[in-house]
């Protein structure tokens, strides 16, 4: 049973009063809960959609061509706007703000403007656009013939929404974090498609355009997704976006080991295009380090990258498994340790730097510099240590000084650098006869002393002779070259068990010393 004319005509009039009510709650919505960024193009978006449906309406209700094309053309408006003001959209989506600018943005609405010129008169005039709006007895809406340009509108729309939901299905391809957002992106133009295709082939059921209102109802899906499901939520751009801006490089292995994901950084520690690393084997991108190698190491393993810069990182691997979807693979960390291992290696080499010069200063600090022998200093600190030892165990000790003797008449008649010479030689018969454990030491000037534990005096003495002896036995060159020899004289002493301190005992050696002075020098005496 038909409808009578005017009851249909009604009816027609309800898909648009409620597209245009659902265009303004989306508009108002989005205005309010600001779900994303771009929002604001989003709310042009669903304001252009409620125009476009409102303008339905008095599309069904008009009675003269001419107040049709009117109307036609006060839909243009929102026809030629939306699909660019949605590209826009998508564009802040990604975060591309660059192509929101001026001129940028102005090239976007080239032909929306060409187009508008043409619907409002301006230039070649609207013919173009629509041949004819004729109102036929017995249609319930106006009958259009479309001009050649009505092609390049049809052609801008799809394009810009093509171009639109592609851009965002990249961005969400680029990980399995959007899954979610991936299939609403692929469902909103195959509905707008399919609708329109509907449409121009004629098999959708009523005379008015569907279009407008599946704008409306995409929007709408659109902002319900942002809402609900988070489509647009900052979360998952804002990963992306860390992701690739972490410093430490990560690549993301499926359960085979191939690469799926990589950031930025991994690609760029490894000198490589981080596109290159998509698909390829863990043992291929890491020199042959398996993901399975790299979960079970135990400590540090370093990778070293050759390249244009060589650099050394550091990788860990971690399991992870996804229990909804049983999916599971490997997460690789690689961490840049070139510089780090650098500067260890630096403050190594330092530090073994001032070890040396502290052992160094150490020696320096208990040896005379000319013979090699200990210093007074160290003489008289182990004399003390030997002195104590000594009492307290009740063991021998015997302690020997020594004077070369005319010293300075040496010095004068050969030079003082032969002087040295002397006693550099005199040192090394000393360091020559004593045993591991005695020490012989510079006392100061040309005098040279011996200290020398579990010793008795007789020891000490022959010892002593022997040394005289050698000492005696040295051939020197002085600076006129004439060969020379030196003698000493030496004074003994044993330490007596009454005796405290370390002063007597080396005073009575003194005495000694004194004493084989006394009786001619080139002799020993004992205390
Ligand atoms: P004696 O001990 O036999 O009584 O006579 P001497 O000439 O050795 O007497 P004295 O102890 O007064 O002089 C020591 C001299 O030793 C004075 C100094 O010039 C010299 N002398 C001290 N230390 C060094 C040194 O490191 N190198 C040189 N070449 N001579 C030194
Ligand atoms: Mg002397
Ligand atoms: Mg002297």
């Amino acid at each position: 049973m038909a409808l009578p004319e005017t009851t249909l005509n009604y009816l027609l009039l309800l898909p648009p009063a409620v597209a245009t009510i659902l265009a303004l709650s989306v508009a108002r919505v989005a205005a309010v809960r600001r779900p994303a960024r771009g929002w604001r193009q989003l709310v042009a978006c669903a304001v252009g959609a409620a125009w476009w449906c409102f303008l339905q309406i008095p599309w069904v209700l008009a009675d003269s061509p001419d107040a049709a094309r009117w109307i036609a053309r006060l839909q243009y408006l929102a026809i030629l706007t939306v699909p660019v003001l949605w590209t826009q959209f998508t564009l802040a989506q990604i975060g591309r703000v660059e192509w929101l600018r001026w001129p940028r943005v102005a090239a976007f609405f080239l032909v929306p403007g060409l187009v508008l010129a043409c619907a409002f008169e301006i230039g070649p005039g609207s013919a173009l656009i629509w041949q004819s709006i004729a109102i036929l007895p017995g249609q319930p809406v106006p009958r259009i013939t479309y001009g050649p340009l009505y092609l390049l509108v049809i052609a801008h729309a799809y394009l810009l929404t093509l171009i639109a939901c592609s851009l965002l299905m990249f961005r969400y391809m680029e990980s399995p974090h959007y899954r979610r957002q991936l299939v609403v992106i692929l469902v909103l133009p195959l509905v707008l498609l399919m609708t329109n295709l509907l449409y121009v082939l004629g098999k959708w059921p009523l005379p008015t355009d569907p279009t407008p209102l599946a704008f409306a109802a995409a929007f709408a899906l659109m902002l319900w997704a942002m809402l609900r499901h988070r489509l647009h939520d900052l979360v998952p751009l804002a990963r992306g976006m860390a992701f690739d801006s972490l410093d430490e490089g990560v690549l993301l292995l499926n359960s085979q080991g191939a690469v799926v994901d990589a950031n930025a950084a991994a690609g760029n520690l490894l000198n490589r295009e981080t596109q290159s690393l998509i698909g390829c084997a863990c043992e291929t991108v890491l020199g042959g380090v398996s993901a399975d190698w790299l979960l079970e190491q135990i400590g540090e393993t370093h990778l070293p990258v050759e390249g244009e810069t060589p650099r050394l990182l550091l990788p860990r691997a971690v399991r992870i498994r996804e229990t909804s979807s049983g999916l599971h693979g490997t997460v690789v960390t690689l961490r840049d340790v070139t510089a780090e291992r650098a500067y260890r290696r630096a403050l190594e080499e330092a530090l073994q730097q001032i070890e040396l010069a502290n052992e160094r200063l150490t020696r320096l600090a208990s040896t005379d510099e000319l013979t090699g022998l200990a210093n007074r200093r160290a003489l008289l600190e182990r004399l003390d240590q030997e002195v104590t030892r000594a009492h307290r165990h009740g063991r021998r000790l015997a302690f020997v000084l020594l004077d070369l003797d005319h010293f300075k008449t040496v010095n004068d008649r050969h030079g003082h650098l032969a002087g040295d010479r002397a006693l550099v030689a005199v040192a090394a018969v000393l360091t020559r006869e004593i045993r591991n454990n005695d020490l012989a030491a510079r006392y100061g000037g040309e005098e040279l002393a011996l200290l020398l534990p579990e010793t008795t005096r007789e020891s000490a003495l022959a010892l002593a002779w022997r040394i005289a002896e050698a000492i005696r036995h040295i051939r020197l060159v002085g600076h006129k070259g004439t060969e020379f020899s030196v003698s000493a004289s030496f004074g003994v002493a044993e330490l007596r068990a009454d005796e405290d301190g370390v002063e007597a005992f080396v005073a009575r050696a003194d005495g000694a010393l004194y004493a084989a002075k006394r009786d001619g020098r080139d002799c020993v005496r004992i205390a």
